[in-house]
Protein backbone atom coordinates (compact mmCIF):
# COMPACT_ATOMS: atom_id res chain seq x y z
CA UNK A 1 0.00 0.00 0.00
CA UNK A 2 2.09 3.46 -1.11
CA UNK A 3 0.59 6.42 0.88
CA UNK A 4 2.82 8.97 -0.52
CA UNK A 5 2.57 11.74 2.12
CA UNK A 6 1.01 14.75 1.07
CA UNK A 7 2.42 18.04 0.88
CA UNK A 8 -0.35 19.87 2.97
CA UNK A 9 0.81 17.25 6.05
CA UNK A 10 4.35 18.21 4.87
CA UNK A 11 3.62 21.99 5.34
CA UNK A 12 1.56 21.13 8.26
CA UNK A 13 4.37 19.36 10.25
CA UNK A 14 7.14 22.34 9.38
CA UNK A 15 4.37 25.08 10.04
CA UNK A 16 3.41 23.61 13.61
CA UNK A 17 6.92 22.20 14.55
CA UNK A 18 5.49 18.97 15.00
CA UNK A 19 7.67 16.47 16.59
CA UNK A 20 5.80 13.80 16.90
CA UNK A 21 2.95 11.69 14.92
CA UNK A 22 0.53 9.51 17.11
CA UNK A 23 -0.90 6.87 15.03
CA UNK A 24 -4.04 6.00 16.40
CA UNK A 25 -6.83 3.39 16.14
CA UNK A 26 -9.62 2.15 18.32
CA UNK A 27 -9.61 -1.09 19.64
CA UNK A 28 -12.89 -3.62 20.12
CA UNK A 29 -13.66 -2.38 23.63
CA UNK A 30 -13.61 1.16 22.68
CA UNK A 31 -9.78 2.28 23.73
CA UNK A 32 -7.99 4.66 21.70
CA UNK A 33 -4.72 3.86 21.61
CA UNK A 34 -1.88 4.14 19.49
CA UNK A 35 2.47 4.76 19.49
CA UNK A 36 4.43 7.34 17.78
CA UNK A 37 6.74 8.38 15.26
CA UNK A 38 9.16 11.16 15.28
CA UNK A 39 8.65 13.69 12.61
CA UNK A 40 11.85 12.87 10.54
CA UNK A 41 10.91 9.45 10.21
CA UNK A 42 6.85 9.93 8.78
CA UNK A 43 7.25 10.12 5.53
CA UNK A 44 8.42 6.61 5.96
CA UNK A 45 6.39 5.43 8.27
CA UNK A 46 3.86 6.09 6.50
CA UNK A 47 4.69 3.81 3.71
CA UNK A 48 5.84 0.71 5.70
CA UNK A 49 3.23 1.49 8.45
CA UNK A 50 3.85 0.65 12.18
CA UNK A 51 3.72 -2.73 13.41
CA UNK A 52 0.99 -4.34 15.46
CA UNK A 53 0.93 -7.44 17.06
CA UNK A 54 -2.32 -8.87 16.22
CA UNK A 55 -3.40 -10.31 20.09
CA UNK A 56 -4.27 -6.31 20.53
CA UNK A 57 -7.53 -6.33 19.04
CA UNK A 58 -8.54 -9.05 21.44
CA UNK A 59 -7.74 -6.83 24.35
CA UNK A 60 -10.12 -5.70 26.40
CA UNK A 61 -10.96 -2.61 28.60
CA UNK A 62 -9.02 -3.84 31.52
CA UNK A 63 -5.85 -4.38 29.21
CA UNK A 64 -6.35 -8.11 29.31
CA UNK A 65 -5.96 -10.17 26.34
CA UNK A 66 -8.25 -12.80 25.19
CA UNK A 67 -5.78 -15.12 23.81
CA UNK A 68 -8.88 -17.59 23.35
CA UNK A 69 -9.66 -15.91 20.18
CA UNK A 70 -6.88 -17.27 19.01
CA UNK A 71 -4.86 -13.67 18.91
CA UNK A 72 -2.17 -13.72 21.07
CA UNK A 73 2.01 -13.31 20.92
CA UNK A 74 2.34 -13.82 17.65
CA UNK A 75 1.23 -12.33 14.11
CA UNK A 76 1.97 -8.74 12.98
CA UNK A 77 -0.38 -6.34 11.44
CA UNK A 78 0.59 -2.60 10.07
CA UNK A 79 -0.68 0.50 11.68
CA UNK A 80 -1.21 2.26 8.24
CA UNK A 81 -2.27 6.02 8.33
CA UNK A 82 -5.23 7.69 6.56
CA UNK A 83 -3.28 11.15 5.77
CA UNK A 84 -6.48 12.65 5.49
CA UNK A 85 -7.10 12.27 8.79
CA UNK A 86 -3.84 14.33 9.75
CA UNK A 87 -4.60 16.72 12.34
CA UNK A 88 -2.84 18.70 15.15
CA UNK A 89 -2.89 17.78 18.83
CA UNK A 90 -3.07 21.30 19.86
CA UNK A 91 -3.13 20.71 23.82
CA UNK A 92 0.44 18.39 23.54
CA UNK A 93 3.57 20.39 23.18
CA UNK A 94 4.41 19.34 19.67
CA UNK A 95 2.51 16.21 18.49
CA UNK A 96 0.11 15.56 15.45
CA UNK A 97 -2.03 12.78 15.11
CA UNK A 98 -3.37 10.31 12.29
CA UNK A 99 -5.53 7.59 12.31
CA UNK A 100 -4.95 3.98 11.01
CA UNK A 101 -6.18 1.00 9.34
CA UNK A 102 -5.28 -1.96 10.39
CA UNK A 103 -3.58 -3.87 7.35
CA UNK A 104 -2.27 -7.19 7.05
CA UNK A 105 1.50 -7.67 6.02
CA UNK A 106 0.26 -9.03 2.64
CA UNK A 107 -1.36 -5.45 1.96
CA UNK A 108 -4.85 -6.75 2.25
CA UNK A 109 -7.44 -5.45 4.79
CA UNK A 110 -7.53 -7.22 8.43
CA UNK A 111 -10.79 -8.79 8.90
CA UNK A 112 -10.59 -6.95 12.48
CA UNK A 113 -10.13 -3.17 10.82
CA UNK A 114 -13.33 -1.69 11.88
CA UNK A 115 -12.18 0.83 9.45
CA UNK A 116 -12.27 -1.78 6.88
CA UNK A 117 -15.51 -2.52 7.77
CA UNK A 118 -17.14 0.61 7.85
CA UNK A 119 -15.42 1.35 3.90
CA UNK A 120 -17.21 -2.05 2.63
CA UNK A 121 -20.60 -0.67 4.14
CA UNK A 122 -20.23 2.24 2.74
CA UNK A 123 -19.32 0.83 -0.49
CA UNK A 124 -22.45 -0.98 -0.31
CA UNK A 125 -24.39 2.52 0.20
CA UNK A 126 -22.47 3.69 -2.82
CA UNK A 127 -23.19 0.95 -5.17
CA UNK A 128 -26.99 1.33 -4.12
CA UNK A 129 -26.73 5.02 -5.19
CA UNK A 130 -26.39 6.31 -1.61
CA UNK A 131 -23.80 8.61 0.72
CA UNK A 132 -24.28 8.45 3.80
CA UNK A 133 -23.68 11.94 5.99
CA UNK A 134 -23.78 11.78 9.68
CA UNK A 135 -22.18 13.35 13.62
CA UNK A 136 -22.42 12.14 16.40
CA UNK A 137 -22.76 14.28 19.79
CA UNK A 138 -21.14 13.60 22.65
CA UNK A 139 -22.29 14.10 26.06
CA UNK A 140 -19.64 14.08 28.64
CA UNK A 141 -18.91 15.72 32.74
CA UNK A 142 -16.27 17.91 34.17
CA UNK A 143 -15.38 18.19 37.49
CA UNK A 144 -12.63 19.22 40.03
CA UNK A 145 -10.22 16.53 42.56
CA UNK A 146 -10.67 17.64 45.97
CA UNK A 147 -7.42 17.21 47.62
CA UNK A 148 -8.51 13.50 48.96
CA UNK A 149 -8.60 12.69 45.09
CA UNK A 150 -12.81 12.71 45.52
CA UNK A 151 -14.41 14.53 42.35
CA UNK A 152 -16.62 17.45 42.34
CA UNK A 153 -18.77 18.10 39.43
CA UNK A 154 -17.87 21.72 37.75
CA UNK A 155 -21.17 22.67 38.48
CA UNK A 156 -24.76 21.74 40.46
CA UNK A 157 -26.65 24.01 38.21
CA UNK A 158 -29.56 22.88 36.45
CA UNK A 159 -29.59 22.20 32.49
CA UNK A 160 -28.59 24.59 30.18
CA UNK A 161 -28.09 26.72 33.21
CA UNK A 162 -25.59 29.95 32.54
CA UNK A 163 -23.74 29.80 36.35
CA UNK A 164 -22.66 26.56 34.55
CA UNK A 165 -21.42 28.11 31.34
CA UNK A 166 -19.32 30.52 33.55
CA UNK A 167 -17.91 27.79 35.33
CA UNK A 168 -16.90 25.72 32.01
CA UNK A 169 -16.09 29.07 29.59
CA UNK A 170 -12.37 28.45 30.11
CA UNK A 171 -12.53 24.74 29.03
CA UNK A 172 -15.44 25.83 25.98
CA UNK A 173 -13.03 28.37 24.65
CA UNK A 174 -10.00 26.06 24.62
CA UNK A 175 -12.19 23.69 23.02
CA UNK A 176 -13.32 26.10 20.47
CA UNK A 177 -9.36 27.13 19.81
CA UNK A 178 -8.48 23.40 19.72
CA UNK A 179 -11.11 22.33 17.60
CA UNK A 180 -10.81 25.14 15.18
CA UNK A 181 -7.01 24.57 14.89
CA UNK A 182 -8.19 21.08 13.88
CA UNK A 183 -10.35 21.71 11.58
CA UNK A 184 -13.88 20.87 13.34
CA UNK A 185 -16.86 22.97 13.67
CA UNK A 186 -18.43 23.22 16.58
CA UNK A 187 -22.39 23.88 16.04
CA UNK A 188 -23.68 24.00 19.62
CA UNK A 189 -22.63 23.67 23.46
CA UNK A 190 -23.90 23.82 26.44
CA UNK A 191 -24.22 22.21 30.03
CA UNK A 192 -26.67 19.57 29.80
CA UNK A 193 -29.13 18.05 32.89
CA UNK A 194 -26.70 16.61 34.73
CA UNK A 195 -24.15 18.04 37.63
CA UNK A 196 -20.80 19.03 35.40
CA UNK A 197 -22.93 17.40 32.57
CA UNK A 198 -22.09 18.99 28.95
CA UNK A 199 -22.86 18.05 25.34
CA UNK A 200 -20.99 18.93 22.36
CA UNK A 201 -22.66 18.84 18.38
CA UNK A 202 -20.40 19.46 15.28
CA UNK A 203 -20.98 19.97 11.55
CA UNK A 204 -22.23 16.71 9.45
CA UNK A 205 -19.59 15.05 7.86
CA UNK A 206 -19.23 11.86 5.67
CA UNK A 207 -19.86 8.38 7.28
CA UNK A 208 -16.08 7.87 7.64
CA UNK A 209 -15.07 11.31 8.87
CA UNK A 210 -18.19 11.98 11.30
CA UNK A 211 -15.79 8.60 13.09
CA UNK A 212 -12.72 10.58 12.83
CA UNK A 213 -13.90 13.60 13.94
CA UNK A 214 -15.93 12.22 16.72
CA UNK A 215 -12.45 10.92 17.60
CA UNK A 216 -10.55 14.14 16.83
CA UNK A 217 -13.41 15.60 19.45
CA UNK A 218 -13.61 12.85 22.36
CA UNK A 219 -9.21 13.33 22.14
CA UNK A 220 -9.86 16.74 22.65
CA UNK A 221 -12.12 16.64 25.58
CA UNK A 222 -10.61 14.43 27.33
CA UNK A 223 -6.74 15.45 26.44
CA UNK A 224 -7.90 19.48 27.37
CA UNK A 225 -9.22 18.59 30.53
CA UNK A 226 -5.97 16.31 31.56
CA UNK A 227 -4.03 19.33 30.49
CA UNK A 228 -6.28 22.03 32.95
CA UNK A 229 -6.24 19.27 36.12
CA UNK A 230 -10.02 18.57 35.37
CA UNK A 231 -11.51 15.14 36.21
CA UNK A 232 -13.46 14.12 32.41
CA UNK A 233 -15.58 11.30 31.59
CA UNK A 234 -18.12 9.83 29.08
CA UNK A 235 -18.84 6.99 30.52
CA UNK A 236 -22.39 6.23 29.68
CA UNK A 237 -23.92 6.03 33.07
CA UNK A 238 -20.38 7.04 35.60
CA UNK A 239 -22.40 8.07 38.44
CA UNK A 240 -26.01 6.05 39.82
CA UNK A 241 -27.57 9.36 41.15
CA UNK A 242 -26.86 11.37 37.53
CA UNK A 243 -27.93 11.20 33.80
CA UNK A 244 -26.14 9.22 31.21
CA UNK A 245 -23.95 10.13 29.11
CA UNK A 246 -25.20 9.76 25.45
CA UNK A 247 -23.48 10.38 22.25
CA UNK A 248 -26.50 10.03 19.94
CA UNK A 249 -25.73 9.42 16.16
CA UNK A 250 -27.48 11.64 13.52
CA UNK A 251 -27.28 10.68 10.19
CA UNK A 252 -29.11 11.30 6.49
CA UNK A 253 -28.57 9.53 3.04
CA UNK A 254 -27.52 11.76 0.35
CA UNK A 255 -27.21 10.57 -3.58
CA UNK A 256 -23.64 9.34 -4.77
CA UNK A 257 -23.17 13.23 -5.95
CA UNK A 258 -24.41 15.18 -2.76
CA UNK A 259 -26.67 17.09 -4.32
CA UNK A 260 -29.88 15.82 -2.72
CA UNK A 261 -30.65 14.78 0.75
CA UNK A 262 -32.84 11.75 -0.15
CA UNK A 263 -33.72 11.16 3.56
CA UNK A 264 -36.07 14.27 3.00
CA UNK A 265 -39.57 14.42 0.98
CA UNK A 266 -41.48 18.08 0.19
CA UNK A 267 -44.25 15.49 0.95
CA UNK A 268 -46.33 14.42 3.53
CA UNK A 269 -44.34 14.08 6.78
CA UNK A 270 -41.21 15.26 5.37
CA UNK A 271 -39.99 11.71 5.22
CA UNK A 272 -39.06 9.80 1.84
CA UNK A 273 -39.66 6.35 1.54
CA UNK A 274 -35.59 5.94 1.22
CA UNK A 275 -35.96 7.37 4.89
CA UNK A 276 -38.74 4.90 5.98
CA UNK A 277 -36.94 1.65 4.74
CA UNK A 278 -33.54 2.73 6.56
CA UNK A 279 -35.62 3.21 9.72
CA UNK A 280 -37.50 0.29 9.61
CA UNK A 281 -34.06 -1.76 9.00
CA UNK A 282 -32.49 -0.04 11.94
CA UNK A 283 -35.67 -0.87 14.49
CA UNK A 284 -35.87 -4.68 13.32
CA UNK A 285 -31.84 -4.98 14.23
CA UNK A 286 -32.10 -2.66 17.43
CA UNK A 287 -31.59 -5.49 20.23
CA UNK A 288 -28.54 -7.23 18.10
CA UNK A 289 -27.52 -3.32 17.03
CA UNK A 290 -27.19 -2.34 20.77
CA UNK A 291 -24.82 -4.69 21.66
CA UNK A 292 -22.32 -2.35 19.38
CA UNK A 293 -23.63 0.87 19.59
CA UNK A 294 -24.09 0.51 23.40
CA UNK A 295 -21.20 -2.32 23.84
CA UNK A 296 -20.13 -1.85 27.34
CA UNK A 297 -21.59 -3.24 31.13
CA UNK A 298 -22.15 0.39 31.89
CA UNK A 299 -23.84 1.07 28.79
CA UNK A 300 -27.00 -0.95 30.11
CA UNK A 301 -27.53 1.39 33.13
CA UNK A 302 -28.13 4.48 31.07
CA UNK A 303 -30.64 2.50 28.71
CA UNK A 304 -33.54 3.41 31.13
CA UNK A 305 -37.12 4.41 30.66
CA UNK A 306 -37.72 7.89 31.40
CA UNK A 307 -34.31 8.94 30.94
CA UNK A 308 -34.16 10.83 27.23
CA UNK A 309 -31.64 7.32 26.11
CA UNK A 310 -33.96 5.21 24.64
CA UNK A 311 -35.37 2.14 26.75
CA UNK A 312 -37.58 0.34 24.01
CA UNK A 313 -36.86 -0.06 20.20
CA UNK A 314 -38.98 2.30 18.62
CA UNK A 315 -39.23 5.34 16.64
CA UNK A 316 -41.14 8.47 16.66
CA UNK A 317 -40.77 12.13 15.03
CA UNK A 318 -39.19 14.70 17.93
CA UNK A 319 -40.08 11.82 20.58
CA UNK A 320 -36.88 11.83 23.06
CA UNK A 321 -37.49 8.02 24.58
CA UNK A 322 -37.69 6.55 21.19
CA UNK A 323 -34.43 4.99 19.94
CA UNK A 324 -34.64 6.35 16.61
CA UNK A 325 -36.14 9.78 16.77
CA UNK A 326 -36.83 12.21 13.45
CA UNK A 327 -36.07 15.70 14.90
CA UNK A 328 -38.54 18.50 13.37
CA UNK A 329 -36.53 20.62 10.52
CA UNK A 330 -35.04 24.02 10.69
CA UNK A 331 -36.97 26.75 9.08
CA UNK A 332 -35.74 27.53 5.33
CA UNK A 333 -33.07 24.89 5.82
CA UNK A 334 -35.77 21.21 5.59
CA UNK A 335 -34.31 19.54 2.61
CA UNK A 336 -30.17 19.71 4.29
CA UNK A 337 -31.70 19.24 7.79
CA UNK A 338 -34.11 16.43 7.81
CA UNK A 339 -31.94 13.81 9.39
CA UNK A 340 -32.53 10.12 11.46
CA UNK A 341 -31.21 10.63 14.83
CA UNK A 342 -29.95 6.93 17.32
CA UNK A 343 -30.26 7.68 21.14
CA UNK A 344 -29.05 4.06 21.83
CA UNK A 345 -25.47 5.42 21.03
CA UNK A 346 -22.63 5.96 23.92
CA UNK A 347 -19.11 7.28 23.78
CA UNK A 348 -17.74 3.21 24.49
CA UNK A 349 -18.47 2.85 21.06
CA UNK A 350 -15.91 1.35 18.32
CA UNK A 351 -17.31 4.73 15.95
CA UNK A 352 -16.14 3.09 12.61
CA UNK A 353 -17.68 -0.85 13.66
CA UNK A 354 -20.73 1.05 15.48
CA UNK A 355 -21.60 3.45 12.06
CA UNK A 356 -20.60 0.39 10.13
CA UNK A 357 -23.31 -1.87 12.08
CA UNK A 358 -26.08 1.50 11.77
CA UNK A 359 -25.01 1.81 8.23
CA UNK A 360 -25.71 -1.71 7.47
CA UNK A 361 -28.87 -2.17 9.45
CA UNK A 362 -30.37 0.98 7.55
CA UNK A 363 -29.21 -0.65 4.21
CA UNK A 364 -30.84 -4.23 5.14
CA UNK A 365 -34.15 -1.91 5.32
CA UNK A 366 -33.93 -0.39 2.20
CA UNK A 367 -32.84 -3.36 0.18
CA UNK A 368 -35.86 -5.28 1.65
CA UNK A 369 -38.08 -2.20 1.34
CA UNK A 370 -38.93 -2.80 4.85
CA UNK A 371 -42.12 -0.64 6.36
CA UNK A 372 -41.87 0.78 9.65
CA UNK A 373 -43.42 -0.39 12.30
CA UNK A 374 -46.55 2.78 13.93
CA UNK A 375 -44.32 5.83 15.00
CA UNK A 376 -44.28 6.02 18.88
CA UNK A 377 -46.04 9.66 19.89
CA UNK A 378 -45.85 9.38 23.76
CA UNK A 379 -43.23 7.64 26.16
CA UNK A 380 -43.09 4.34 25.06
CA UNK A 381 -43.10 3.18 28.78
CA UNK A 382 -46.25 4.20 29.21
CA UNK A 383 -48.28 2.27 26.20
CA UNK A 384 -50.22 -0.46 27.59
CA UNK A 385 -49.81 -3.50 26.23
CA UNK A 386 -52.09 -3.56 23.14
CA UNK A 387 -50.80 -0.61 21.70
CA UNK A 388 -47.26 -1.93 22.99
CA UNK A 389 -48.25 -4.55 20.22
CA UNK A 390 -49.64 -2.42 17.58
CA UNK A 391 -47.03 -0.36 17.60
CA UNK A 392 -44.52 -3.53 18.12
CA UNK A 393 -42.41 -1.79 20.78
CA UNK A 394 -39.88 -4.33 22.11
CA UNK A 395 -38.28 -3.81 24.93
CA UNK A 396 -34.16 -2.97 24.53
CA UNK A 397 -31.72 -6.04 26.27
CA UNK A 398 -30.99 -4.74 29.85
CA UNK A 399 -27.63 -6.24 29.87
CA UNK A 400 -24.55 -6.44 27.83
CA UNK A 401 -24.89 -10.35 28.01
CA UNK A 402 -28.49 -10.40 26.67
CA UNK A 403 -27.37 -7.72 23.78
CA UNK A 404 -24.74 -10.19 23.13
CA UNK A 405 -27.19 -13.17 22.77
CA UNK A 406 -29.25 -11.04 20.33
CA UNK A 407 -26.43 -10.11 18.03
CA UNK A 408 -25.62 -13.76 17.49
CA UNK A 409 -28.62 -14.25 16.81
CA UNK A 410 -28.88 -11.56 14.22
CA UNK A 411 -27.92 -13.72 11.14
CA UNK A 412 -27.69 -10.43 8.93
CA UNK A 413 -25.01 -8.44 11.37
CA UNK A 414 -23.14 -11.31 12.19
CA UNK A 415 -22.68 -11.35 8.31
CA UNK A 416 -21.95 -8.36 7.93
CA UNK A 417 -19.08 -8.23 10.69
CA UNK A 418 -17.77 -11.90 9.63
CA UNK A 419 -16.94 -14.89 11.49
CA UNK A 420 -13.30 -13.57 12.53
CA UNK A 421 -14.68 -9.89 13.62
CA UNK A 422 -17.78 -11.43 15.73
CA UNK A 423 -15.72 -13.92 17.18
CA UNK A 424 -13.35 -11.91 18.45
CA UNK A 425 -15.53 -8.86 19.48
CA UNK A 426 -18.02 -11.02 21.75
CA UNK A 427 -15.46 -12.91 23.07
CA UNK A 428 -13.86 -9.56 24.06
CA UNK A 429 -17.17 -8.04 25.42
CA UNK A 430 -18.28 -11.59 27.07
CA UNK A 431 -14.62 -11.04 29.10
CA UNK A 432 -16.09 -7.57 30.04
CA UNK A 433 -19.18 -8.84 31.49
CA UNK A 434 -17.56 -11.57 33.32
CA UNK A 435 -15.13 -9.14 34.94
CA UNK A 436 -18.00 -6.57 36.15
CA UNK A 437 -20.15 -9.07 37.18
CA UNK A 438 -19.83 -9.22 40.68
CA UNK A 439 -18.67 -5.53 41.69
CA UNK A 440 -20.60 -2.67 40.76
CA UNK A 441 -18.69 -0.22 42.48
CA UNK A 442 -14.87 -1.72 40.30
CA UNK A 443 -17.72 -1.44 37.09
CA UNK A 444 -18.49 2.59 37.69
CA UNK A 445 -15.01 3.03 39.22
CA UNK A 446 -13.44 1.61 35.30
CA UNK A 447 -15.86 3.07 33.12
CA UNK A 448 -15.24 6.48 34.36
CA UNK A 449 -11.56 5.84 34.12
CA UNK A 450 -11.37 4.61 31.10
CA UNK A 451 -13.81 6.70 29.03
N1 LIG B 1 -28.49 12.34 28.55
C1 LIG B 1 -29.44 11.69 27.68
C2 LIG B 1 -28.86 10.35 27.22
O1 LIG B 1 -28.33 9.65 28.02
C3 LIG B 1 -29.81 12.54 26.48
C4 LIG B 1 -30.48 13.84 26.77
C5 LIG B 1 -30.78 14.55 25.46
O2 LIG B 1 -31.81 14.28 24.85
O3 LIG B 1 -29.90 15.27 24.97
O4 LIG B 1 -28.93 9.98 26.09
MG1 LIG C 1 -28.15 15.93 25.27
Amino acid sequence: MANQIKDDVLAKINDHGIELIRFLYTDLSGQVRGKLSSAGTFAERSKTGIGLVKGMMAMNMLDKMQTDTGLGATGEVRLVPDLDTFRLVPYTRSSASVICDLVQLDHMGWSLCPRELLRRQLADANTLGFSIQAAFETEYMLGEYSQDGAYTPLDTNVCFGTDAMDRADAYYSDLYECLSRQGIQIEQIYPELGHGQHEISIKHASAMEACDRYLAVKESLRGLATAAGLFFTAAPKPFEDQPGNGCHLHLSIWDKEMKQNLTWSKEGDGLSDIARYFIAGLVSHLPALVSITCPSVNSYRRLKPKSWSSAYACWGYDNREAAVRVPSVYWGKEEESTNIEIKCVDSTINPHLAMAAVVASGLDGIMKKMEPPLPVAGDPADLSPDAMERHQVVRLPQSLDKALVELETDIYLMKMLGPELANVYITVKSSEVNAFALDSDFEYAQHRLRF
